[in-house]
């Protein structure tokens, strides 16, 4: 038990405690108290008590309340807003569009300029390896929804039917429809649900510190994870899996960079069984890891991409599957004889969304955003690791812009604190009381900031980041 002792009780939903001193007394608060959204990922959501955080308004990384109150936004918006909360280039192209033609769809063979430019743009951006087309959606969820399908419609075309199952890891994040939700390791988005839906399996989340053995090196671990891999294909029939998908880095399940030589290790396999790669980028594209694509950081080289978020800099739903020529070939070949490639959204390649998504490529080029990532990626990696003796801290881990600290007892992977302390709730809450929004799930904080943050202001995410957890290790030991 070392000398830890319980905790005054604190509620289990992140950011209530602070949230319900902060707004107690205004009136707008009270107008929001109990409110009427079924709001995602929420708990608490059904009580009268529980007031939300609302934000009314962006600047540059920071969002303010409708207190007023300012928060420097170290999650970007939900892993998003690379670009942060006021860029007038992307109200400017949003506009101009709205103006221009507001929507039109891309179904049957009729679609809009800035959709046909912005899969001209992607294919030319992509370069771990040549892709053929691109399919649009709205979101993250959607894009790996969609890489099923595209996988499914391809094994049939190809007179493969039992070649459908998915492989996926423990702690991934995929998304929350059916589908996406399966793919996910992560048991919330499944208890209740009656999911993962029995078609996907889930193969070993490569966390190394978490999982290694002892004496085991990161290589090692990559070995024995491929191994595990090679057998679950064995066991369940080559013919029968379809594809592999995986995050280049982990984000939601605690961002977990991929132990070294991993991908060298796990690609071969996939190829020997003929198993296609799906690379979900949905976090981690666009210079997060100091890469233009986290395929590039790992050396690689997929069948096909999803990516959403930075993609528009979120200022715009929009998600896009990346698909291989050799992929494309064989569904056009198909959809010339069935007709049509019967998928597709209302909203697919939405005039707006794509002429955003544009304008925010162009400005990661024109401003050369490797080059500011990887100048702030360094201070921010040895500004957070710096903490990395607190007593409370079992690991800080990240790459380029996206850092998780994983709270545990006695440094131990093997003690987590119980449940019902909330260390991670705690440490949000202190977060939220230094001026900073953070990311909590369970004793796990991930940070994910904007790129166009300054020096100083990085400094202080770090200072911030140092408070809270000093008030937090003062309310557990
Ligand atoms: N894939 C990854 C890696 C994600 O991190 C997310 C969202 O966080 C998704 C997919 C789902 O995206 P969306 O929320 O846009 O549906």
């Amino acid at each position: 038990e070392g000398n830890l002792i319980k905790t005054a009780a604190v509620t289990r939903h992140y950011g209530t405690e602070a949230s319900l001193q902060k707004d107690e007394g205004t009136a707008e608060a009270k107008g929001y108290k109990g409110h009427d959204m079924l709001a995602p990922f929420t708990a608490g959501w059904q009580t009268t008590d529980l007031h939300p955080l609302v934000i009314e308004r962006s600047e540059g990384p920071y969002v303010y309340d409708t207190n007023g109150t300012k928060y420097l936004d170290a999650l970007a918006g939900l892993w998003s807003t690379a670009l942060g909360g006021s860029e007038p280039r992307l109200v400017e192209a949003a506009t101009k569009q709205l103006k221009t033609l507001p929507f039109y769809h891309s179904f049957w063979n009729r679609t809009t300029k800035p959709s046909l430019d912005l899969a001209k743009e992607l294919i030319g951006m992509f370069t771990a390896r040549k892709m053929g087309k691109v399919f649009f959606t709205n979101s993250g969820s959607e894009a790996n929804d969609t890489q099923v399908k595209l996988v499914w419609y391809y094994n049939n075309a190809l007179g493969r039917p039992n070649k459908k199952k998915f492989i996926a890891r423990a702690k991934s994040y995929h998304g929350s429809t059916l589908i996406a939700a399966s793919l996910s390791g992560l048991p919330a988005l499944h208890n209740k649900f009656d999911l993962p839906a029995p078609f996907v399996l889930h193969t070993d989340c490569p966390h190394y510190w978490r999982f290694h053995q002892p004496g085991e090196s990161e290589e090692d671990f990559a070995t024995r994870l491929a191994t595990n891999l090679e057998n679950l294909i064995l066991k369940e029939g080559p013919d029968t899996i379809a594809a592999f998908i995986a995050e280049p880095v982990m984000g939601a399940g605690g961002v977990i960079p991929p132990p070294a030589t991993y991908f060298d290790k796990i690609q071969p396999i996939l190829k020997k069984y003929d198993i296609l790669l799906i690379a979900d980028e949905v976090i981690c594209a666009f210079g997060r890891l100091g890469t233009m694509f986290g395929c590039d950081k790992y050396g690689i080289k997929p069948d096909l991409v999803s990516m959403a978020k930075a993609l528009s800099s979120a200022y715009q739903p929009i998600g896009a599957v990346l698909v291989s020529p050799e992929i494309s070939d064989v569904i056009h070949s198909q959809s010339s004889k069935l007709g049509a490639f019967s998928h597709g959204f209302t909203y697919s390649g939405h005039p707006v969304a794509c002429a955003v998504a544009l304008e925010a490529l162009k400005i990661y080029k024109e401003r050369n955003i490797l080059e500011t990532v990887n100048s702030l990626a360094p201070r921010f990696q040895e500004g957070l690791k710096a903490y990395a003796d607190s007593p409370i801290i079992g690991e800080i881990r990240g790459t380029g812009l996206i850092m998780g600290t994983e709270f545990v007892d006695n440094k131990s992977p093997n003690e987590p604190f119980p449940a019902e302390w909330g260390v991670g709730a705690i440490f949000g809450a202190e977060c939220e009381k230094q001026g900073m929004l953070v990311r909590v799930a369970g004793d796990n904080i991930m940070l994910c900031p904007p790129f166009i943050m300054s020096h100083e202001e990085l400094d202080m995410l770090i200072d911030r980041y140092g408070k809270a957890l000093k008030g937090t290790e003062e309310k557990v030991k």
